[in-house]
């Protein structure tokens, strides 16, 4: 047995065998097509071949660059094996006259001439497998994107292991056989980490060569609690496993008691908790789990695995859905929230040096008024059907609010003329994620009808640790004393302006941070539906005056370390 360390992404133990995906083992399904299907798959072949080379030929430069041009000349003969004229035209014919899909041929064609290639007693040309290998697998790579059949075919309960997941693959485990992940890179609040939360999917990232010291079939305990990964456990560990597995539902059980009791102090001060959703049918869920509303539905990935751009009468539908199930709830509806770590294939957005602080969300939506616009009238269309709310991610400043307006007065105008109803007075508040928004939380405060915290973004910001990489996560410290007092602010200049300030980042969902946020004031706390049963209970364990305390004690300390340990004691002594 080995036992890996990485970084808690999303709760819970799950055993199972691994299942690989990523750079070198695939799932090519064999589907036949239909005559006329054949240009489309033969296109998409050249595609592949034209990305590929792409790819190799900046690896190459960056190689040249980091290594030296002898190192980098290995790469031409890779740009060969893309050239062969034999390869590419036996994949032609073969697509024509099989009529299966190219991947599937493609993969075939490969393994026949890595057989032929190892028979032969030439060691230059043995060596030549390797590339072939090498390249056909970025081929097999690029087809395959276009066609994400991978997790479709699971028939048993698995844990993925990959090199890196992105979200809208994690978004694909949807209802699939997934049992947990584990990636090589990560961390703990990137959306892939936050996906897996959302489809309570045990989930170790940041697992170094995690894909290197896992083979498939491998018995995988995946503990997403203490973020370890155990492989090939032996029979002792499995069953103390199962045991910790059984005393978590014990755990759960007392939680579930308070699940439906309204969130309030011993003393009677009440707050909002409610969900973070990305699905529409994650609503089921929210209420199983005592959700009060929906504080952020992240709907970008409503645009996430599928080809075309979703129509009004889609987000229209979707949002209806939600506003109705939850009434009288609140439900606020985030608007796209596209980029960072989140791309849609239906927007050629160039490549960017740095896409967390790029072209993302309000930024894209600014620009793109046609697509944003479209988005507002679903969700003004959608108000009358419940208490829905709005709200704009990433804004730095009072003038992006300003421009965001502009478009939603023009939205409800064309709806006013229309004749379609929508409520006039729908509430749209501001993220504040961004530290000029949070140092400008007075400014704001006057323009918006209320303001919620994403600290996700918050902290990557204000600490210039990116929230998707491994090897900074050690920086990325929720109770920093840089990010506390961010928090503070915004909350206290929300508050002077009489406005509701609540939170969405994952903190608001840290049962450690719960104290402190309480102490701090925070009016609304916004989470992954799993963990609403045991933030209602630690909220009702304390009063008001408690928590005030905590929260001026820990504004006075130094480090975010000393922050954590002294809000987990705190909750250790009053849950004991
Ligand atoms: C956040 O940044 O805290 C947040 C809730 O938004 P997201 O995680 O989707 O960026
Ligand atoms: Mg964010």
């Amino acid at each position: 047995m080995i036992k890996l360390k990485g970084i808690a992404a999303a709760g819970g133990i799950s055993i199972g065998p691994a299942y690989r995906v990523g750079k070198e083992e695939y799932i090519v399904p064999k589907q036949s097509i239909r005559p006329e299907e054949i240009p489309v798959q033969i296109q998409l072949f050249e595609e592949a071949l034209i990305k590929t080379r792409r790819e190799i030929i900046d690896l190459q430069k960056r190689i040249g660059f980091e290594m030296g041009q002898e190192e980098a000349q290995i790469f031409d003969a890779h740009l060969l094996v893309l050239e062969d004229r034999m390869l590419i035209e036996e994949v032609i014919s073969r697509l024509k006259r099989e009529q299966l899909n190219v991947a599937y041929i493609f993969q075939e064609v490969l393994k026949k001439y890595v057989d032929i290639f190892s028979k032969i007693e030439d060691e230059y040309l043995k060596e030549r497998i390797a590339d072939i290998n090498d390249v056909g697998k970025r081929i097999l790579r690029n087809l395959l994107g276009k066609q994400k059949k991978g997790l479709d075919d699971l028939r048993e309960r698995v844990i993925v292991v990959a090199h890196d997941l992105s979200p809208s693959e994690t978004a694909a485990m949807h209802k699939k056989n997934v049992a947990g992940f584990v990636t090589d890179v990560g961390g703990k609040t990137s959306h892939t980490a936050i996906m897996a939360k959302s489809l309570e999917i045990p989930a170790v990232v940041g697992v170094a060569e995690a894909t290197f010291k896992i083979k498939a079939g491998d018995i995988l305990i995946v503990d997403g609690i203490l973020g370890e990964i155990l492989v090939n456990p032996d029979e002792a560990t499995l069953v103390e496993y199962r045991k910790e597995e059984e005393k978590l539902k014990g755990v759960t059980a007392q939680f579930f008691t308070v699940k439906d009791l309204p969130a309030v102090t011993l003393d009677g001060r009440a707050v909002e908790v409610n969900a973070n959703i990305e699905f529409p049918d994650e609503v089921p869920a929210v209420k199983m789990h005592g959700g009060e509303g929906i504080g952020l539905y992240r709907t970008e990935f409503f645009y996430m695995n599928r080809k075309d751009l979703p129509t009004e009468e889609e987000h229209y539908q979707a949002y209806k859905y939600v506003a109705e199930e939850m009434n009288p709830h609140p439900v606020i509806i985030r608007t796209l929230d596209l980029g960072g770590d989140k791309f849609l294939s239906q927007f050629q957005i160039p490549h960017e040096m740095q896409p967390f602080l790029g072209w993302r969300a309000i930024r894209f939506c600014l620009a793109r008024p046609d697509i944003f616009k479209l988005q507002l009238r679903a969700i003004l269309r959608a108000s009358v059907h419940g208490n829905l709310r709005l709200m704009y991610p990433m804004i730095s400043g009072v003038e992006e609010l300003r421009q965001a307006n502009k478009i939603l007065e023009e939205a409800k105008g064309e709806l006013r003329q229309e004749g379609k109803p929508f409520e006039e007075d729908v509430q749209v508040g501001v993220m504040i994620e961004v530290p000029s928004a949070a140092m400008t939380a007075d400014i704001l405060a006057e323009e918006a009808d209320f303001f919620s915290i994403g600290t996700n973004d918050l902290i990557q910001y204000s600490l210039a640790v990116d929230r998707a990489n491994e090897k900074v996560a050690y920086l990325y410290e929720p109770a920093h004393p840089a990010v506390l007092r961010l928090i503070k602010n915004i909350i206290d200049s929300g508050h002077k302006a009489n406005i509701n300030v609540g939170m969405c980042g994952e903190m608001a969902g840290e049962p450690g941070f719960i104290l402190l946020l309480l102490g701090l004031g925070l009016d609304e706390f916004s989470m992954p539906p799993q963990v609403i049963p045991e933030i209602k209970y630690i909220i009702r364990s304390v009063t008001s005056k408690q928590v005030e305390e905590i929260a001026k004690q820990a504004m006075t300390l130094s480090t975010g370390k000393e922050v954590e340990a002294f809000t987990a004691a705190k909750l250790k002594e009053i849950l004991k």
